[in-house]
């Protein structure tokens, strides 16, 4: 991404809401919509005197999150008071983590367009509460504080990122992380994953950092990317048009695909950070770590690489399968109950993947199984194993092979049936039979292409062919 002999450099910084089952300070409930302020209690709308009392959940699911990314932890960090005054904000400061973050010094590794592997730089993940939410209606603002106080984690990436196909990989890889090992549903239309975007232009060659716009709230990948392509260009075009950047808090606008600016932004003395006196230190011991990391799943780099080394799949197909945990968890099911893998993966790939997100009924991973094996014996040919797939899924219960037998599908091998369909052939086509017989032998390749296309594919070819010189 060069324009006019600049490019971009850009960070993002990443909230997550943690799938707990109760705020980060309170018990209160964290599940999403539910009557406004219904869940809510004194200490997550700020009375006076209500104390926090951090809930472990949320500190276990970090450091999940944070050795899925390659994070180290701090055995030692605090909880500081982020002070700025917004109505969603009841007690007139956020408890986040300022100089000593959870976690630190992680990555994850992005494939960009060439093919390369880019390793993004992960600074820090911190834990922090939500703010409440606002609602405008007829000319009133109301506020609903049932988010106040959902657990977050801040994922700070180093600003190495230079394109919007960069950016929208990182978004993409960091959601299939979370998501696998179970610590955030990241729904970005739930508002549940969220990025601000900081970016800043240079002339290629120059290695400095100049100064940065940030782009709030981006909930979705597609847009987070055409945000930064706009944003990009904006920045260069003001430059060259002897203009100046200035330090501040961008909107992105999707109707119109531009971002404007909201207002300067705050630097980090304006929050005032101060150690809250409410929490003590939250301190991390090696057996907690090393139980948590115990417990990680496959994480999507391993996966993407056993998928090429033991099924032979390709680095798309890898990436394409490890990117949803419910299509890899279906594949791995699947994959292991036949012989005939590379099949199987053709087939989930063509046809079961497509259809996983869409919460349309699918057939069994063992039914799959059983239709490749089918397949690669040569029982069904393509259509049949594609019209299996999608007639076990009607009729749960019975296996292919039940419905092949009840609906005649197999792959005809008897000699008269192969003769009868021929027979129809050379009956439809006398000129190819006459071309054959003075001499033009490809002719019979008409021939035996009728009788298939009659038999609707299911011709058993060998046979076909054997029998079709024999009449001829
Ligand atoms: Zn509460």
């Amino acid at each position: 991404m060069i324009y006019k002999g600049y490019e971009a450099v850009i960070g993002l910084e990443v909230h997550c809401e943690l799938s707990t089952a109760s705020k980060i300070f309170c018990s209160c409930s964290t599940a999403y919509g539910g009557e406004a302020n219904s869940h809510t209690c004194p200490v997550c709308t700020g009375m006076p005197g209500a104390l926090p009392t951090l809930n472990r959940k949320v500190v276990e699911y970090a450091i999940t999150a944070g050795l899925a990314l390659n994070c180290t932890v701090n055995k030692s960090s605090g909880h500081d008071r982020k002070n700025y005054f917004y109505p969603d904000l009841p007690k007139g400061y956020q408890i986040s983590q300022y100089d000593i973050p959870l976690l630190y010094d992680g990555h994850l590794n992005i494939t960009d367009e060439d093919g390369q592997l880019l390793n993004i730089g992960i600074e820090r993940i911190h834990i922090e509460e939500d703010a409440g939410k606002l609602i405008h209606r007829d000319g009133e603002t109301l506020i609903d504080f049932n988010r106040a106080g959902v657990p977050l984690i801040e994922i700070v990436s180093r600003p190495c990122m230079h394109t919007a196909e960069e950016v929208k990989s990182y978004l993409r890889k960091l959601r299939t992380i979370l998501v696998s090992t179970g610590v955030s549903d990241c729904k970005m239309n739930e508002g549940s994953m969220r990025a601000d975007i900081n970016v800043s232009v240079r002339e290629v060659g120059d290695t400095s950092f100049t100064t940065r716009t940030e782009i709030k709230n981006l909930n979705s990948i597609n847009h987070a990317g055409r945000a930064v392509e706009y944003e990009f260009k904006r920045q260069v075009d003001t430059i060259l048009a002897g203009g100046e950047i200035v330090r501040e808090t961008r909107r992105y606008d999707e109707n119109s695909g531009k971002t404007f600016s909201m207002r300067s932004k705050e630097g980090q003395r304006d929050y005032r950070f101060f150690a809250d006196p409410d929490l003590p230190r939250l301190t991390v011991s090696d057996e907690l770590i090393c139980s948590l990391a115990a417990t990680l799943p496959e994480l999507p780099d391993a996966k993407i690489a056993r998928y090429c080394s033991e099924y032979s799949l390709s680095q798309d197909d890898a990436e394409l399968i490890a990117e949803s945990p419910a299509a890899s968890e279906y594949y791995n099911t699947a994959v292991t109950l036949t012989q005939n893998k590379k099949t199987l993966t053709n087939l989930f790939i063509g046809e079961i993947l497509p259809k996983l997100g869409e919460n349309e009924p699918i057939v069994s991973p063992s039914h799959l199984a059983e239709i490749t094996d089918l397949l690669s014996a040569g029982e069904i040919n393509n259509g049949t194993a594609k019209l299996l797939i999608s007639r076990c899924t009607a009729e749960d219960g019975m296996s292919p092979a039940e419905i092949v037998t009840r609906d005649n599908l197999g792959m005809i091998r008897d000699k008269e049936k192969i003769r009868e369909l021929l027979d129809t052939a050379v009956k439809e086509l006398p000129k190819a039979v006459s071309d054959y017989k003075n001499g033009k032998k490809a002719a019979i390749k008409s021939i035996i292409g009728r009788a298939m296309a009659i038999s609707k594919g299911r011709a058993d070819p060998v046979i076909l062919n054997d029998e079709a010189e024999k009449i001829l």
